[in-house]
């Protein structure tokens, strides 16, 4: 799909808007739902298989992107360290306080820990502003990838996308 992502690399919010990887507000608003930026004619589908609930449709044509069904995802999160791309992330907007909780893919080291207060930040890199870490997700059968939790407020829920350690800044 052609678009500013062809030109500045990574998706821009009116190329994510309405994509078949995109679960709307209202599901967004009742708890944990996998976000699945992914709209490139890619032969790739690790995703489909590793959903145990059909709550990802990439079909026989796997350079298809793929199409979540938003009522069948559980929120369980075996998605997001599948995806080569790293491009599914767990989005939570049911916290109290507007808040909202994303899970990221992570293959940076040294990982965070729990309770750290690191920078969000967008798809273009920009800092977003402080966000906790929440959770941090690292088991054998993720091999190198690990997932960080981390709690934002509720605005930013379909913009944070990745993470600075505050020794990095
Ligand atoms: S979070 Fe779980 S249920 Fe939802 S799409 Fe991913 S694997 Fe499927
Ligand atoms: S595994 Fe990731 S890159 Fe591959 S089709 Fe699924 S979302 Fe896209």
């Amino acid at each position: 799909m052609a678009g500013d992502s062809t030109r500045t690399g990574y998706l821009s919010d009116e190329e994510l808007k309405g994509g078949p990887g995109i679960p709307g507000e209202t599901r967004r608003r009742k708890g944990a739902v996998a976000v699945l930026e992914c709209l490139e004619d890619i032969p790739c589908n690790p995703c489909e298989s590793s959903c145990k609930f059909d709550a990802i449709t990439v079909g026989e044509d796997i350079t298809t992107p793929p199409v979540l069904t938003e009522d069948n995802c559980v929120g369980c999160r075996s998605c997001v360290p599948i995806c080569p791309g790293q491009a599914i992330f767990i989005v939570d907007e049911s916290l109290e306080d507007d808040k909202a909780a994303v899970e990221m893919p992570y293959e940076y080291r040294p990982l965070p820990e729990k309770g750290d207060i690191v920078t969000a930040l967008d798809r273009a890199g920009q800092p977003l502003g402080d966000a906790t870490v929440t959770a941090v997700k690292k088991t054998e059968k993720m091999d190198r990838t690990a997932t960080v939790i981390i709690e934002i407020p509720r605005d930013w829920s379909m913009r944070a996308r990745a993470i600075q350690l505050k020794h990095e800044s």
